[in-house]
């Protein structure tokens, strides 16, 4: 004999690995109750009006029930598409597409939460636009995550602009709202998992924290770069 070998395999990483899944799980259980009891309960309100009065009031009740709905297929999606990206089981697919054609149907998505707040949406596109290789349904989602975001954090009668133009060979994207804005010391990480400002103040506004960090996995997916400027209390832009 001379000499022992002792081997020590450190396991820390795997533990936090499986804490986090464990965290993501209930997460997810926990952040799809609030919409979905949101969906059921306007439902039966809708349920027990209808009975009594007929059917004036379905619209506003309607509203609000595709409000909740979408709200928990945007989280829905976000969680999946999250993970499928995270274990490597997303295939980024691209394809010569169209931008404007991208922005105006995400745009179309929050049309209806937007108007609800009478929120605006204006496009200012460079008109040099050329035709962009990516990942288009990715793309729509990115631009479609921002967006409600901007609906979610800007208070009644805001506006939100896209605003798209060229920058040497890159196409400079930056969408701007008139909300609450993101204090300095948040801009960087609201970009992480699970990345919330206030969980508690946020009230309301349902949310898992992973719509960013989708959206930082897809523009870097696309090779791309993306940020945020803020001024409290005056608005946000978002850039990539
Ligand atoms: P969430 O699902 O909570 O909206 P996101 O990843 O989309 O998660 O955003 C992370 C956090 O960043 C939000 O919880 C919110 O505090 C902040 N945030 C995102 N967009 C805006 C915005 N346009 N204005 C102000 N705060 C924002």
């Amino acid at each position: 004999v001379i000499g022992h070998m002792l081997v020590l395999h450190d396991i820390t990483q795997e533990k936090q690995l499986e804490q986090m899944r464990d965290d993501l799980v209930s997460m997810i259980v926990h952040d799809l109750k609030n919409p979905l009891a949101g969906v059921i309960g306007f439902a039966e309100i809708m349920h027990v009006k209808a009975k009594k009065r007929g059917i004036e009031d379905f619209e506003g009740f309607l509203t609000k029930i595709l409000y909740q709905a979408n709200t928990l297929h945007e989280m829905v999606n976000n969680i999946l598409e999250v993970h499928k990206m995270e274990d490597g089981s997303m295939e980024i697919q691209k394809d010569v597409t169209n931008l404007e054609d991208i922005v105006n149907n995400a745009v179309r998505q929050v049309e209806m939460s937007a108007k609800q707040k009478g929120i605006t949406i204006s496009t200012n596109l460079t008109t040099e636009l050329p035709p962009v290789f990516v990942d288009r349904t990715k793309i729509v989602r990115l631009f479609a995550n921002i967006l409600s975001n901007g609906v979610k954090y800007t208070p009644e009668q805001g506006q939100i602009r896209i605003h798209i133009t060229i920058q040497d060979d890159e196409i400079l994207t930056g969408i701007s709202d008139t909300g609450k804005g993101i204090p300095s010391q948040y801009l960087d990480t609201i970009f992480d998992r699970f990345a919330q400002i206030d969980r508690k103040k946020q009230g309301k506004a349902a949310s898992v924290g992973l719509g960013l960090y989708f959206c930082k996995l897809v523009v870097e997916a696309h090779g791309g770069k993306i940020w945020a400027e803020s001024e409290e209390g005056k608005g946000s832009i978002f850039y990539f």
